[in-house]
């Protein structure tokens, strides 16, 4: 971790600016988003209301009781997880961590705080959603596997990235599609190459952004049909689909 005597040093001699608003980092350890981003972006707490599956945000929580949206009944996940809403300074991580292979401090802290906050059930193994062998060829790194090492650090124990194969390349998934050409574009596409490695295991499956969850949904299922006994998603950022 960077000390505080350096890190205004650092921001000062190599400026960067915020990937949300533009204006500059005052502080190395919050990129790629400025203080401001960062305070104003919803990180959930104990006092959202979420679906208690697919984790989709409601408002202030005013119950105890669990809800369930219902638009995730058939998804093979147990349960889905975020560090908060994708807006501002996580939506600008999951953009910088496209790009760039760095997890940085102040998204570290947060992805420490939201494991402690909301992982309820032991977990056994991580696993990051693969990127297909071509496209992790043409990005040289893949985004999940980064966060998945954050994750690994703070629950001490290894990230699996062989286990889980993507084994067709799917289209990228654009903003304009509905849940069901979502499904549609990521069915059949992973698949588990080391099955005795998944059996009977709790998963934590990582990805940078769950959105519709078809691509949690279908990992899941492949997980599930190789004996895994449950698996539970993590992402940076839960998205809201606008068409529905
Ligand atoms: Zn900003
Ligand atoms: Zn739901």
């Amino acid at each position: 971790m960077l000390s505080s005597l350096i890190d205004p040093i650092l921001s000062f001699v190599y400026p960067t600016y915020c990937l949300s608003c533009g204006h500059r980092v005052e502080s190395y350890s919050n990129t790629p988003a400025c203080r401001t981003c960062w305070h104003d972006t919803h990180i959930f707490s104990e006092s959202d209301l979420l679906c208690s599956r697919c984790g989709v945000h409601y408002g202030p929580r005013e119950t105890a009781n669990d809800v369930f949206c219902r638009k995730c009944d058939d998804h093979h996940y147990d349960r889905a997880f975020a560090v908060g809403l994708y807006e501002k300074a996580l939506a600008a991580s999951v953009v910088h961590l496209k790009e760039t292979p760095k997890v940085f401090s102040n998204l570290r802290r947060e992805i420490g705080n939201a494991l402690t906050r909301s992982l309820t059930s032991g977990i056994d193994l991580i696993i990051p959603v693969p990127l297909s062998r071509q496209r992790r060829h043409e990005r040289e790194f893949n985004q999940a596997e980064l966060i998945a090492e954050v994750c690994s650090e703070f629950l001490r124990m290894p990230a699996d990235t062989v286990s889980l194969q993507r084994i067709r390349d799917t289209p990228m998934q654009r903003s304009g599609m509905d849940a069901k050409a979502r499904a549609a574009s990521v069915e059949g596409a992973f698949s588990v190459t080391r099955p005795k490695l998944i059996e009977s295991k709790n998963i934590l499956l990582v990805d940078d952004v769950l959105t519709s969850g078809a691509t949690a949904s279908n990992c899941a299922e492949e997980l599930q049909k190789n004996g895994a006994s449950s698996v539970t998603v993590f992402t940076l950022a839960r998205a809201v689909l606008t068409k529905l």
